[in-house]
């Protein structure tokens, strides 16, 4: 999401005032961060940064600083009264306004600050996308991030999103499918869908009727030019039916489901208000994988959530057996002001959490060993990403499952599917050759 929105931050102040990315903070006139608040180092993170680039300001008074995304939101003129040499504050849902913030920065010399949620208006001010403006962080020529909708409305206890990117509000099919159509003509053959919780997505339809996440799904597979679609993130709540049907029907959905379950422990997620039960996510997984047997499944964990017991951690541990995950993004808790958990007793002291966390990252990443292993021999359909990041001179494609495979081959087919055969498994990355 913050990837996305920094790419849309550099096409607004490239569309609407001409300016190019530079390599180094020394030569900017503009030095904006983009911040995350999901944990707390993430956002102490900012006021460091922001130091480094303070001293700047000698060298070119002329030097605009800003600070947008969710710390921004969360903080909103406080971050004035710790660093009063920042120019302008931003919010995830008000970045299309920058250019009119910059120029009032510039006429009255006061910093500006606007964090407010001003609905869906952002996506009606963004510019068109543009694959060949290389200035944001593109995926690879073939592939392009879409979002389809912001916020979330689930409020876990844990969780500072509702409060810094607002409630979710989908866009309007119409505008996601003409996004997509002027991405094909530049030559993207796969898209990433994005939001907070994709699979809630409700846009309004071409008759005015609502639309869900699966309606809008066969919508762009019917779309000429389009390949492949992947989506991130999803909330167990809001897979359905209709959407887990699709895994058997729909073939360019592509063979990789990012669930987050967050706790093995019913006890723990009734008091993360996940609303949903450790059975009810199993039998979605039961489902999807009946639906597409090959599917591999990757997923978010809180480790160390106030009050998790050893038994609540072995009840995860459980889980993370049964399913089989394919990698995960697995935190200890972290404590964010203003959410209903931040009030609640936390007596396990670090040590204990910090061990349990390193137990489930090993066991998932043996079990994603075992899901490369078995990945040998095959044959994948991969779209070509680019050259690989450690051998110039080599290929990185990304598979269904999203794996990412190297192999010997020419950059012309950089942003093409190819066919490859699994030939060897190095720690976690797959080697290949063309068919
Ligand atoms: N669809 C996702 C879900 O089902 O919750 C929402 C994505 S959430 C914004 C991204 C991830 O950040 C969560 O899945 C959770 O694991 C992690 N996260 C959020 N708040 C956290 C906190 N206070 N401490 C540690 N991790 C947190």
């Amino acid at each position: 999401m913050n990837e996305y929105d920094s790419a849309k931050l550099s096409d607004v102040l490239y569309a609407r005032e001409g300016m190019m990315q530079v390599e180094n903070p020394e030569d900017a006139d503009v030095i904006l961060f983009n911040t995350c608040s999901i944990r707390e180092k993430a956002a102490e993170k900012v006021y460091s940064d922001l130091g480094r680039v303070r001293a700047l300001k000698i060298i070119n008074p002329k030097l605009i600083i800003g600070v947008g995304g969710c710390v921004a939101s969360q903080e909103g003129a406080d971050i004035l009264k710790r660093a009063p040499y920042v120019d302008v504050v931003f919010g995830p849902q008000t970045l299309h306004r920058l250019p009119q913030l910059l120029q009032a920065r510039r006429e009255t010399g006061l910093s500006q600050v606007d964090t407010s949620f001003p609905d869906i208006e952002k996506f009606d001010h963004l510019p068109a996308p543009d694959q060949n403006h290389l200035e944001g962080p593109q995926l690879s020529p073939g592939t392009a991030y879409v979002s389809i909708m912001e916020g979330c409305s689930k409020y876990c206890t844990f969780c500072v999103v509702p409060y810094t990117r607002g409630e979710e509000v989908s866009r309007p099919l119409a505008d996601v499918l003409h996004e997509i159509e002027d991405l094909v003509k530049q030559g993207v053959k796969e898209v990433a869908l994005l939001g907070q919780n994709v699979n809630a997505y409700r846009g309004i339809g071409d008759d005015g009727d609502t639309v869900d996440f699966a309606y809008l799904l066969q919508s762009i597979a019917a779309l000429e030019g389009i390949e492949r679609m992947r989506y991130t993130t999803s909330h167990p709540r809001e897979m359905s039916q209709r959407l887990i049907d699709l895994y058997a029907t729909q073939p360019k959905l592509v063979s990789h489901l990012h669930l987050p379950v967050q706790s093995g422990s019913d006890r723990i997620l009734a008091a993360m208000k996940r609303g949903h039960t450790v059975l009810e996510y199993k039998s979605i997984i039961r489902r999807v994988r009946m639906a597409r047997p090959d599917i591999c499944i990757t997923s978010d964990f809180i480790v160390g959530f106030p009050g998790e017991t050893e038994q609540d951690f072995e009840a995860t541990m459980k889980l993370i057996d049964e399913v089989n995950f394919d990698n995960s993004f697995s935190y200890l808790y972290s404590q964010r002001p203003g959410t209903p958990a931040a009030e609640l007793r936390d007596d396990t002291p670090h040590e204990v959490k910090a061990a349990r966390l390193k137990r489930l990252q090993d066991r998932i990443e043996e079990q994603e060993a075992g899901v490369a292993s078995a990945m040998l021999g095959t044959i994948q359909r991969a779209l070509v990403e680019g050259t690989s990041k450690k051998d110039r001179k080599e290929l990185a494609a990304r598979t269904d499952n999203n794996r990412i495979v190297n192999f010997s081959g020419a950059v012309e087919m950089i942003g093409r599917f190819v066919e490859v055969r699994i030939t060897e498994v190095v720690r976690h990355t797959l080697r290949g050759e063309l068919v």
